[in-house]
């Protein structure tokens, strides 16, 4: 007897359009997402999204039930359930975060996976599915983060389900302003995703930077707790989504939570003695306006070379190419920071950055961000066409030839001279593409970074520039 393959169903499209996400959509792309449908089964207890993930998916439950659960200190809380009809993963066709919850089958599950493109299509043509799924992201979105701030440590489900209901989620583009030095304090503001830096004016100077916030942590506090204006400006560094909380909401929970009061005067006092060691420390004022304006802020990785201890002998790049078919993916020039205390070089190297222009503006799906956060250039599609060389604002993008072949033909050999070489197609369709776009891989599938292992003297390291530089962690 042969072993039976069983292809996930999906339903007819008369039952799609029963969907509240499909509702709205016109028939044609119904039929067009119902005609070739990638789906999926899972049985209970598979996890299908791993918190800390990347996936570029979105997934619809067709039938069965998952379970939403986030990792806390006490464990993993049960964020909710989902069921046929709802959806989760990456609702965002332009960028990919990596996944705030893990979700889990808790019976037999059949999911449709809508591919970016198919999610761009979607909220293109329904105002009405746009909607749904911006309400279901911040909904989930304002849940899953609410649980894991220290802040609200002591508050019980309900305190959170209360607080879920009142808080919005914003969000800003990069440059924005959030709030401004001497306004009037309205609310308090917990940053999701994205930078903000916090701004001091002085007379007859530029503004001094006083801090560089992320995800996780908050502001705003300050005039709340004193009932005074605003003493700082607050600036969205990169896109950014914070999460608000309007004054009276706020004063109700000082209320209601002794605790979290106690908390904050203490982030205050620590805040307030970071003022004062940047406002002495020009070295790490610096390194911080550096760090913002080289746009390093955004990079997920970046190679650093320090300079004090570099012999030039580059060894880096020639390991580099050692291990690529003779390419190297790094160039020992850019930006350079020289304060009192670092004298530090950033090569010219992919730095997998948090919103990839290559990989959104690559026409031929050839870019693919792995579960594990790296951008990848998949060789199979990739068509040579440059585009993504062009987009990459770091210019960090080769295009090599492809692998070729020499064949000697009849005129070479009777002329004794060199073949030409002979383009090998590796693309599916056949098509004889002569270039390959390439990027550093951080030698995922090596034991060590080639470059990193083979510096002789240490010099050359990577880092995540956010945390390296501006120890923004550690600011609240
Ligand atoms: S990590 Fe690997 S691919 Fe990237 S620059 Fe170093 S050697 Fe090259
Ligand atoms: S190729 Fe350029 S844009 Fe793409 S991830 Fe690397 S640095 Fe960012
Ligand atoms: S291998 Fe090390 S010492 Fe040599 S050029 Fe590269 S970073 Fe400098």
């Amino acid at each position: 007897m042969t072993d039976q393959v069983t292809v996930p169903q999906i339903p007819p499209v008369e039952e799609l359009i029963k969907f509240e996400l499909f509702s709205d959509l016109p028939q044609s792309l119904v039929k067009r997402i119902h005609k070739k449908p990638t789906t999926r089964e899972v049985e209970p207890d598979e996890v299908i999204l791993l918190e800390g993930q990347y996936d570029q998916v979105m997934y619809v439950m067709l039938s069965g039930h998952v379970q939403v659960t986030q990792s806390s200190p006490n464990g993993s809380v049960l964020i909710g359930t989902l069921k046929r009809g709802d959806f989760f993963g990456d609702m965002n066709p332009r960028t990919t975060q990596p996944s705030a919850v893990s979700i889990t089958a808790t019976t037999d599950c059949n999911l449709l996976e809508l591919s970016k493109p198919q999610l761009q299509s979607i909220l293109d043509a329904s105002p009405h599915a746009q909607s749904l799924i911006d309400r279901t992201y911040n909904n989930r979105a304002l849940r899953s983060e609410l649980h894991g701030v220290s802040l609200f440590e002591g508050f019980n489900s309900e305190d959170l389900d209360r607080l879920t209901k009142t808080a919005t989620v914003v969000r800003y583009p990069s440059d924005a302003p959030i709030f401004d030095e001497g306004d009037e304090g309205d609310a308090f503001y917990l940053i999701r995703t994205g930078f903000v830096k916090i701004l001091k004016k002085r007379p007859s100077a530029k503004a001094l930077v006083l801090a560089y916030l992320r995800e996780g942590q908050y502001f705003g506090e300050m005039a709340l707790l004193n009932e005074d204006p605003r003493s700082a400006s607050v600036m969205a560094l990169t896109e950014t989504e914070v999460i608000r909380i309007t004054k009276d909401d706020f004063n109700a929970l000082l209320e209601s939570h002794r605790g979290m009061r106690r908390q904050l005067v203490d982030v205050i006092s620590r805040r307030e003695a970071r003022n004062e060691e940047l406002a002495q420390n020009q070295s790490l004022a610096q390194t911080l306006e550096f760090v913002v304006n080289q746009g390093l802020m955004e990079q997920n990785t970046a190679l650093v070379i320090d300079m004090d201890k570099c012999i030039h002998c580059d060894n880096c790049s020639d390991a580099c190419a050692a291990v690529h078919d003779g390419h190297s993916l790094l160039t020992r020039h850019g930006p350079q920071l020289d304060t009192t205390t670092a004298n530090i070089q950033f090569p010219t190297s992919c730095h997998h950055c948090d919103d990839p222009l290559c990989l959104t503006g690559c026409n031929f799906n050839a870019m693919e961000r792995t579960p594990t956060g790296e951008i990848r250039i998949i060789e199979e599609t990739c068509t040579g066409c440059n585009l993504c060389a062009k987009l990459c604002p770091y210019d960090t993008i080769a295009m090599v030839p492809r692998q070729s072949e020499t064949k000697a033909g009849w005129i070479d050999r009777l002329l004794g001279r060199e073949p030409e070489p002979v383009f090998v197609p590796t693309s599916p369709t056949g098509k004889k593409y002569k270039r390959l776009a390439m990027q550093c891989d951080l030698c995922v599938e090596r034991p060590h970074m080639n470059c990193v292992y083979n510096c002789p003297t240490g010099a050359i390291f990577r880092v995540k520039p956010s945390d390296y530089f501006v120890g923004v962690e550690s600011i609240s």
